[in-house]
Protein backbone atom coordinates (compact mmCIF):
# COMPACT_ATOMS: atom_id res chain seq x y z
CA UNK A 1 0.00 0.00 0.00
CA UNK A 2 1.02 3.40 -1.15
CA UNK A 3 0.76 4.46 2.57
CA UNK A 4 2.00 0.98 4.31
CA UNK A 5 -0.55 1.18 6.62
CA UNK A 6 -1.13 -2.38 7.71
CA UNK A 7 -4.17 -2.03 9.89
CA UNK A 8 -6.86 -1.87 7.30
CA UNK A 9 -9.93 -1.47 9.35
CA UNK A 10 -11.06 2.13 9.33
CA UNK A 11 -14.57 1.22 10.52
CA UNK A 12 -15.95 4.11 13.29
CA UNK A 13 -14.80 3.32 16.93
CA UNK A 14 -17.00 3.37 19.50
CA UNK A 15 -17.28 7.34 21.22
CA UNK A 16 -14.83 6.53 24.15
CA UNK A 17 -12.23 4.95 21.52
CA UNK A 18 -10.59 1.46 21.93
CA UNK A 19 -11.13 -0.18 25.36
CA UNK A 20 -8.13 -1.39 25.34
CA UNK A 21 -5.82 1.54 24.35
CA UNK A 22 -8.00 3.32 27.01
CA UNK A 23 -7.17 0.44 29.77
CA UNK A 24 -3.68 0.77 28.91
CA UNK A 25 -3.38 4.36 29.23
CA UNK A 26 -4.82 4.29 32.65
CA UNK A 27 -2.56 1.40 34.07
CA UNK A 28 0.17 3.58 32.29
CA UNK A 29 -0.50 6.91 34.19
CA UNK A 30 -1.98 5.27 37.31
CA UNK A 31 0.74 2.26 37.93
CA UNK A 32 0.01 -1.15 37.74
CA UNK A 33 -0.71 -1.78 40.77
CA UNK A 34 -3.11 1.15 41.23
CA UNK A 35 -6.27 0.18 43.44
CA UNK A 36 -7.97 3.22 41.96
CA UNK A 37 -7.91 1.00 38.45
CA UNK A 38 -9.02 -2.43 40.56
CA UNK A 39 -11.33 -1.17 42.47
CA UNK A 40 -13.20 0.17 38.86
CA UNK A 41 -13.08 4.14 40.38
CA UNK A 42 -11.27 4.88 37.00
CA UNK A 43 -13.06 6.17 33.50
CA UNK A 44 -10.79 6.49 30.81
CA UNK A 45 -11.30 8.02 27.33
CA UNK A 46 -9.34 8.27 24.32
CA UNK A 47 -9.17 11.87 22.69
CA UNK A 48 -7.54 14.09 20.28
CA UNK A 49 -4.03 14.43 21.93
CA UNK A 50 -3.36 16.42 25.15
CA UNK A 51 -5.12 19.40 23.88
CA UNK A 52 -8.24 17.57 22.88
CA UNK A 53 -8.25 15.29 26.63
CA UNK A 54 -8.13 18.40 28.63
CA UNK A 55 -11.32 20.56 26.17
CA UNK A 56 -12.99 17.35 26.95
CA UNK A 57 -12.15 17.34 30.78
CA UNK A 58 -13.06 21.55 30.74
CA UNK A 59 -16.11 20.85 29.17
CA UNK A 60 -17.68 17.92 31.39
CA UNK A 61 -16.35 20.40 34.17
CA UNK A 62 -17.74 23.35 32.76
CA UNK A 63 -21.55 21.10 32.34
CA UNK A 64 -21.18 19.16 35.77
CA UNK A 65 -19.54 20.78 38.57
CA UNK A 66 -19.84 23.06 40.94
CA UNK A 67 -17.27 25.21 40.19
CA UNK A 68 -16.61 27.20 37.26
CA UNK A 69 -12.90 28.82 37.82
CA UNK A 70 -9.75 26.81 37.15
CA UNK A 71 -6.38 28.11 38.19
CA UNK A 72 -3.73 27.97 35.66
CA UNK A 73 0.43 28.28 36.47
CA UNK A 74 1.79 31.67 35.64
CA UNK A 75 3.32 31.29 33.36
CA UNK A 76 2.03 27.83 31.17
CA UNK A 77 1.56 26.64 27.74
CA UNK A 78 -0.09 29.15 25.51
CA UNK A 79 -3.04 27.23 24.82
CA UNK A 80 -4.49 26.36 28.63
CA UNK A 81 -6.15 29.58 28.65
CA UNK A 82 -7.67 29.57 25.61
CA UNK A 83 -8.68 25.85 25.71
CA UNK A 84 -10.43 26.23 29.16
CA UNK A 85 -11.85 29.60 28.50
CA UNK A 86 -13.82 28.32 25.17
CA UNK A 87 -14.29 25.05 27.24
CA UNK A 88 -17.09 27.89 29.41
CA UNK A 89 -14.67 27.60 32.95
CA UNK A 90 -13.56 30.77 34.12
CA UNK A 91 -9.58 31.13 33.98
CA UNK A 92 -7.62 33.05 37.12
CA UNK A 93 -3.52 32.59 37.71
CA UNK A 94 -1.46 30.92 40.74
CA UNK A 95 1.99 31.54 40.68
CA UNK A 96 4.85 29.38 40.01
CA UNK A 97 8.01 30.72 38.42
CA UNK A 98 10.43 32.96 40.39
CA UNK A 99 12.24 35.07 37.61
CA UNK A 100 15.12 36.16 39.80
CA UNK A 101 16.01 32.44 40.78
CA UNK A 102 14.37 30.94 37.53
CA UNK A 103 13.18 28.15 39.95
CA UNK A 104 9.67 28.03 42.33
CA UNK A 105 7.79 30.04 43.56
CA UNK A 106 6.47 28.04 45.81
CA UNK A 107 5.63 30.46 48.79
CA UNK A 108 3.27 32.49 45.97
CA UNK A 109 2.20 29.01 44.81
CA UNK A 110 1.09 27.98 48.53
CA UNK A 111 -0.42 31.64 49.28
CA UNK A 112 -2.14 31.46 45.72
CA UNK A 113 -3.96 28.09 46.22
CA UNK A 114 -4.83 28.80 49.40
CA UNK A 115 -6.53 31.53 49.46
CA UNK A 116 -8.08 30.21 46.25
CA UNK A 117 -12.07 29.31 46.59
CA UNK A 118 -13.00 25.95 48.40
CA UNK A 119 -13.74 23.59 45.27
CA UNK A 120 -11.59 25.37 42.22
CA UNK A 121 -10.16 23.83 39.86
CA UNK A 122 -6.29 23.71 39.45
CA UNK A 123 -4.08 22.65 36.69
CA UNK A 124 -0.51 21.25 37.28
CA UNK A 125 1.98 20.13 34.87
CA UNK A 126 2.23 16.17 35.85
CA UNK A 127 6.24 16.55 35.28
CA UNK A 128 8.54 18.69 32.80
CA UNK A 129 6.67 21.95 33.39
CA UNK A 130 6.36 23.94 29.86
CA UNK A 131 7.68 26.20 29.44
CA UNK A 132 9.57 26.64 32.52
CA UNK A 133 11.19 23.39 32.94
CA UNK A 134 10.74 23.79 36.67
CA UNK A 135 8.94 20.74 38.60
CA UNK A 136 7.91 20.76 42.46
CA UNK A 137 9.90 18.37 44.54
CA UNK A 138 8.40 14.80 45.75
CA UNK A 139 8.28 17.05 49.55
CA UNK A 140 6.76 20.21 47.50
CA UNK A 141 4.54 18.34 45.57
CA UNK A 142 3.11 16.30 49.02
CA UNK A 143 2.69 19.98 50.64
CA UNK A 144 0.34 20.97 47.36
CA UNK A 145 -1.56 17.82 48.34
CA UNK A 146 -2.17 18.31 51.53
CA UNK A 147 -2.94 21.46 50.98
CA UNK A 148 -5.38 21.04 47.89
CA UNK A 149 -7.34 18.33 49.70
CA UNK A 150 -7.73 20.03 52.60
CA UNK A 151 -9.27 23.05 50.92
CA UNK A 152 -11.37 20.13 48.37
CA UNK A 153 -9.39 22.09 45.48
CA UNK A 154 -9.97 19.28 42.15
CA UNK A 155 -6.29 18.66 40.56
CA UNK A 156 -6.78 18.86 36.52
CA UNK A 157 -3.11 16.90 35.96
CA UNK A 158 -1.78 17.64 32.19
CA UNK A 159 0.38 14.95 31.48
CA UNK A 160 2.32 16.06 28.07
CA UNK A 161 6.03 14.36 28.65
CA UNK A 162 5.68 11.35 30.66
CA UNK A 163 8.95 9.47 30.29
CA UNK A 164 10.73 12.82 29.25
CA UNK A 165 11.49 14.45 32.18
CA UNK A 166 13.34 11.59 34.48
CA UNK A 167 14.04 9.44 31.78
CA UNK A 168 11.09 7.10 33.82
CA UNK A 169 7.59 6.59 33.50
CA UNK A 170 7.28 5.82 36.27
CA UNK A 171 8.88 8.63 37.81
CA UNK A 172 7.29 11.42 35.78
CA UNK A 173 3.65 9.92 37.23
CA UNK A 174 4.95 10.36 40.70
CA UNK A 175 2.96 13.53 41.12
CA UNK A 176 -0.44 12.24 39.94
CA UNK A 177 -0.07 8.96 42.20
CA UNK A 178 0.45 10.63 44.83
CA UNK A 179 -2.71 12.56 44.85
CA UNK A 180 -4.29 8.87 43.65
CA UNK A 181 -3.15 7.54 46.59
CA UNK A 182 -5.43 9.65 49.43
CA UNK A 183 -8.22 8.25 47.67
CA UNK A 184 -9.78 11.47 46.40
CA UNK A 185 -10.68 12.44 42.35
CA UNK A 186 -8.77 13.67 40.31
CA UNK A 187 -8.36 14.51 36.34
CA UNK A 188 -5.42 13.38 33.77
CA UNK A 189 -4.92 14.56 30.27
CA UNK A 190 -2.16 12.32 28.78
CA UNK A 191 -0.70 12.92 25.52
CA UNK A 192 1.36 10.82 23.25
CA UNK A 193 2.61 13.16 21.46
CA UNK A 194 6.11 13.63 22.73
CA UNK A 195 6.49 10.73 24.68
CA UNK A 196 6.01 8.03 21.78
CA UNK A 197 6.83 10.46 18.78
CA UNK A 198 2.93 10.66 17.76
CA UNK A 199 2.06 14.35 16.91
CA UNK A 200 0.26 14.20 14.17
CA UNK A 201 -1.34 11.49 15.21
CA UNK A 202 -3.62 13.01 17.60
CA UNK A 203 -3.47 10.31 20.73
CA UNK A 204 -4.14 11.29 23.99
CA UNK A 205 -6.45 10.40 26.62
CA UNK A 206 -8.91 11.67 29.39
CA UNK A 207 -9.11 10.00 32.64
CA UNK A 208 -11.24 11.16 35.67
CA UNK A 209 -10.42 9.09 38.89
CA UNK A 210 -13.50 8.85 41.30
CA UNK A 211 -14.40 8.16 44.57
CA UNK A 212 -16.69 5.07 43.99
CA UNK A 213 -17.16 2.98 41.12
CA UNK A 214 -20.94 4.04 40.20
CA UNK A 215 -19.83 7.36 40.42
CA UNK A 216 -17.01 6.78 37.59
CA UNK A 217 -19.95 5.02 35.12
CA UNK A 218 -21.76 8.19 35.45
CA UNK A 219 -18.85 10.00 34.78
CA UNK A 220 -18.60 7.79 31.07
CA UNK A 221 -21.93 8.47 30.20
CA UNK A 222 -21.70 11.72 30.74
CA UNK A 223 -18.07 12.41 28.77
CA UNK A 224 -20.04 10.36 25.62
CA UNK A 225 -22.17 13.08 25.86
CA UNK A 226 -19.86 15.76 25.64
CA UNK A 227 -17.29 13.72 22.59
CA UNK A 228 -20.15 13.24 20.80
CA UNK A 229 -21.27 16.77 19.60
CA UNK A 230 -17.65 17.34 19.80
CA UNK A 231 -15.97 15.16 17.76
CA UNK A 232 -18.42 11.86 17.49
CA UNK A 233 -15.65 9.53 17.83
CA UNK A 234 -11.81 9.21 17.62
CA UNK A 235 -9.25 8.30 15.08
CA UNK A 236 -8.37 4.53 15.01
CA UNK A 237 -4.92 4.75 13.66
CA UNK A 238 -2.14 6.21 16.48
CA UNK A 239 -3.96 4.68 19.67
CA UNK A 240 -3.51 1.05 18.04
CA UNK A 241 -0.46 2.09 17.62
CA UNK A 242 -0.03 2.87 21.04
CA UNK A 243 -1.83 -0.25 22.01
CA UNK A 244 0.04 -2.51 20.35
CA UNK A 245 3.27 -1.13 21.99
CA UNK A 246 2.16 -0.93 25.52
CA UNK A 247 0.85 -4.70 25.81
CA UNK A 248 3.70 -6.47 24.25
CA UNK A 249 6.39 -6.33 26.95
CA UNK A 250 9.43 -6.87 24.08
CA UNK A 251 7.87 -3.95 22.68
CA UNK A 252 7.17 -1.64 25.64
CA UNK A 253 10.68 -2.45 26.89
CA UNK A 254 12.45 -1.17 23.80
CA UNK A 255 10.48 1.69 23.87
CA UNK A 256 11.25 2.38 27.79
CA UNK A 257 14.98 2.23 26.54
CA UNK A 258 14.85 4.79 23.80
CA UNK A 259 12.80 7.56 26.04
CA UNK A 260 15.80 6.82 28.44
CA UNK A 261 18.20 7.66 25.35
CA UNK A 262 15.95 10.82 24.85
CA UNK A 263 15.62 12.18 28.07
CA UNK A 264 19.64 11.42 28.97
CA UNK A 265 20.50 13.34 25.91
CA UNK A 266 18.58 16.59 26.81
CA UNK A 267 20.38 16.04 30.38
CA UNK A 268 23.66 16.04 28.48
CA UNK A 269 22.55 18.82 26.29
CA UNK A 270 21.86 21.20 29.10
CA UNK A 271 25.44 20.08 30.89
CA UNK A 272 27.13 20.71 27.53
CA UNK A 273 25.42 23.90 27.47
CA UNK A 274 25.73 25.04 31.30
CA UNK A 275 29.40 23.75 30.77
CA UNK A 276 29.75 25.94 27.82
CA UNK A 277 28.81 29.15 29.20
CA UNK A 278 31.05 28.74 32.46
CA UNK A 279 34.17 28.16 29.92
CA UNK A 280 33.21 31.23 28.42
CA UNK A 281 33.10 33.23 31.37
CA UNK A 282 29.60 34.71 30.63
CA UNK A 283 28.45 36.87 33.23
CA UNK A 284 25.14 35.49 35.33
CA UNK A 285 24.60 32.44 37.49
CA UNK A 286 23.43 29.65 34.41
CA UNK A 287 22.79 26.75 36.67
CA UNK A 288 18.98 26.33 36.31
CA UNK A 289 20.01 25.40 32.91
CA UNK A 290 20.58 22.17 34.50
CA UNK A 291 18.75 22.37 37.59
CA UNK A 292 15.51 22.53 35.21
CA UNK A 293 13.87 19.52 34.08
CA UNK A 294 12.34 18.17 30.43
CA UNK A 295 12.57 19.46 26.86
CA UNK A 296 12.56 23.18 27.36
CA UNK A 297 15.43 25.87 29.19
CA UNK A 298 13.33 29.01 30.26
CA UNK A 299 17.20 30.83 30.17
CA UNK A 300 16.20 33.99 31.80
CA UNK A 301 16.81 36.08 28.03
CA UNK A 302 14.58 39.19 27.59
CA UNK A 303 13.45 39.26 24.47
CA UNK A 304 15.76 42.04 23.47
CA UNK A 305 18.66 39.40 24.02
CA UNK A 306 16.38 37.24 22.14
CA UNK A 307 16.13 39.38 19.23
CA UNK A 308 19.60 40.26 19.04
CA UNK A 309 20.44 36.70 19.03
CA UNK A 310 18.26 36.59 16.41
CA UNK A 311 19.47 38.78 14.38
CA UNK A 312 23.00 38.70 15.13
CA UNK A 313 23.67 34.78 15.24
CA UNK A 314 20.22 33.44 13.82
CA UNK A 315 19.20 31.63 16.31
CA UNK A 316 15.47 31.26 16.72
CA UNK A 317 13.65 30.93 19.83
CA UNK A 318 10.44 31.97 21.66
CA UNK A 319 10.49 35.90 22.84
CA UNK A 320 9.98 34.71 26.49
CA UNK A 321 13.23 32.91 26.01
CA UNK A 322 12.47 29.15 25.95
CA UNK A 323 14.76 27.30 24.59
CA UNK A 324 14.04 23.92 23.32
CA UNK A 325 16.62 21.33 24.36
CA UNK A 326 16.10 18.67 21.85
CA UNK A 327 16.45 21.12 19.12
CA UNK A 328 20.35 21.13 20.47
CA UNK A 329 23.14 19.04 19.38
CA UNK A 330 26.96 18.47 20.78
CA UNK A 331 27.71 20.88 17.11
CA UNK A 332 25.23 23.58 17.76
CA UNK A 333 25.97 24.13 21.47
CA UNK A 334 29.10 26.42 21.11
CA UNK A 335 27.38 28.53 18.55
CA UNK A 336 24.17 29.19 20.83
CA UNK A 337 27.04 30.06 23.68
CA UNK A 338 28.88 32.33 22.17
CA UNK A 339 25.29 34.12 21.07
CA UNK A 340 23.87 33.81 24.75
CA UNK A 341 27.53 35.20 25.90
CA UNK A 342 27.01 38.24 23.30
CA UNK A 343 23.60 39.17 24.46
CA UNK A 344 24.53 39.31 27.85
CA UNK A 345 27.63 41.22 27.69
N1 LIG B 1 0.20 20.32 27.48
C1 LIG B 1 1.41 20.84 27.41
C2 LIG B 1 2.03 21.38 28.64
C3 LIG B 1 2.10 20.85 26.20
O1 LIG B 1 3.32 21.36 26.15
C4 LIG B 1 1.48 20.30 25.05
C5 LIG B 1 2.17 20.29 23.73
N2 LIG B 1 3.03 21.28 23.43
C6 LIG B 1 0.20 19.75 25.20
C7 LIG B 1 -0.41 19.79 26.42
C8 LIG B 1 -0.62 19.14 24.12
O2 LIG B 1 -0.06 18.66 23.01
P1 LIG B 1 -0.84 17.67 22.07
O3 LIG B 1 -2.23 18.17 21.91
O4 LIG B 1 -0.06 17.72 20.80
O5 LIG B 1 -0.77 16.34 22.73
Amino acid sequence: MLLNDKSRVKEYLPIVGIAEFNKLSAKLIFGADSPAIRENRVTTVQCLSGTGSLRVGAEFLARHYHQKTIYIPQPTWGNHPKVFTLAGLSVKTYRYYDPTTRGMNFQGLLEDLGSAPSGSIVLLHACAHNPTGVDPTLQQWEQIRQLMRSKALLPFFDSAYQGFASGNLDEDAQSIRMFVADGGECFVAQSYAKNMGLYGERVGALSVVCRAADVASKVESQLKLVIRPMFSNPPIHGASIVATILKDSNMFNEWTIELKAMADRIISMRKQLFDALRARGTPGDWSHIIKQIGMFTFTGLNSKQVEFMTREYHIYMTSDGRISMAGLSSKTVPHLADAIHAAVT
